[in-house]
């Protein structure tokens, strides 16, 4: 595997570094008025993180007197490296090149598809053969691979998967032995909150939550990912709101998810109309026709959602909620139906809106923990990002 252990960096570098990326034309005057450190530190630091092609200096701003020499601006260069992300759904593989700064250079999509240990290393091993080919030239290649899973994850190994049975699959090593990069794991709420933090909130108090087959949210707390003592935080769809409900997979009697969850809204309609296969698009056409059955059943699953989010306000007082589920994207009426349930005293201030980024969240997530992990830098928030490229279309 490559050795990155030389890009490790100083606290002080570290936090220059930050700076650079989450703001836009800073200084070195501006850098020492942010962090406190003297100007002949700064400028140390900056010759460095030059010298390692992660800063440029970009042009000639503004002066601050009359008279006054015209500082250099300095940007962070999202163009020395590449990243790699990937989201094993249930049926489904995502994987996403990147430049540094989130553009996108490769998407691939394989879906529907059945996943096991075979056949995981199979598309992995087409996706990193198609992404070297698309490999452009950069300082310093490819900087992680990031692999999104559908269940918890703490310090990096899997907990379980309550939609797969993929806990048993050594995803790291596969990948570890496909691409020689270093490999993270990490859940695939957790990557859509740092997505959506990352790249479309304006706040820093932020939980996105990814709707599939299950319900799981990614916590965003003064721009940190929240994942708890053991790795459950976010688990809301695992919240019980029937007592002696419907069993579920993690062991509980009337989780969220066995009531709120894409899928299960699907088969229900699926089942009322006699049906093989319903999906998101389905359903809308029926819902927009008011049709009764998709009428009541997607107003239950805003029901039981609104109880969910209720809870999640009542313990993290988010600024914003994203929702990620293609129900709620194509169907964007049961949205006004959750904040209109969703307006008593606590919650009426919070912004719940449907995701931006759609797909992308995770990929784009496992983009900022491969930074995070390359850079030593733990809140990143950059403004490049072309969002209307990122978005799934
Ligand atoms: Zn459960």
């Amino acid at each position: 595997m490559q050795d990155l252990n030389y890009m490790r960096r100083t606290p002080n570098e570290s936090l220059c570094l930050e700076y650079i990326m989450n703001n836009q034309n800073l200084s070195r005057a501006d850098l020492s008025a942010l962090t406190g450190l003297t100007k002949a530190t700064i400028s140390v630091i900056v010759k460095k993180l030059i010298e390692d092609h992660l800063v440029i200096e970009t042009g000639i701003g503004e002066s601050s007197n009359v008279g006054g020499r015209k500082p250099i601006i300095l940007q962070y260069n999202g163009k020395a490296g590449l990243s790699i992300s990937i989201d094993v759904g249930y049926n489904y593989v995502n994987a996403l090149l990147t430049y540094l700064d989130g553009e996108e250079v490769q998407f691939i999509q394989k879906k529907p598809i059945t996943l096991n240990e075979a056949t995981i290393k199979k598309y992995f091993s087409e996706i990193f053969s198609t992404f070297q080919q698309a490999l452009p030239k950069t300082n310093y290649g490819v900087i992680g691979v990031v692999i999104a899973v559908h269940g918890p994850v703490y310090d990096g190994e899997i907990i379980f998967t309550p939609h797969y049975d993929l806990d048993q699959i050594p995803f790291r090593k596969i990948a570890e032995e496909l691409s020689n990069y270093p490999v993270y794991l990490e859940n695939e709420a957790n990557l859509s909150a740092l997505g959506e933090y990352m790249y479309t909130a304006d706040s820093s108090s932020l939980i996105s939550i990814n709707m599939h087959s299950g319900i799981g949210a990614g916590i965003v707390q003064d721009g940190v990912l929240q994942v708890g003592s053991h790795g459950f935080a976010g688990e809301i769809g695992h919240q019980i709101v029937v007592i002696n409900g419907e069993k579920c997979r993690c062991g509980n009697h009337g989780c969220l998810e066995m009531y709120a969850a894409n899928k299960v809204c699907f088969e229900k309609f699926a089942k009322i109309k006699s049906m093989d296969y319903v999906n998101a698009i389905i359903l809308r056409e029926y819902y927009q026709n008011n049709d009764a059955d998709a009428l009541a059943v997607t107003q239950e699953n805003v029901n039981y959602l609104s109880v969910g989010i209720n809870n999640i306000i009542a313990h993290y007082d988010p600024e914003i909620i994203v929702l990620n589920s293609s129900l709620y994207r194509e169907i964007p009426e049961m949205i006004q139906q959750l904040k209109t349930i969703l307006q008593n005293r606590f919650s009426n201030k919070v912004s719940v809106r449907n995701s931006l980024l759609n797909e992308k969240a995770t990929l784009l997530g496992g983009l900022v923990l491969n930074l995070q992990h390359f850079l030593d830098i733990k809140q990143l928030k950059l403004p490049q990002l072309d969002i209307k490229k990122a978005s799934t279309t």
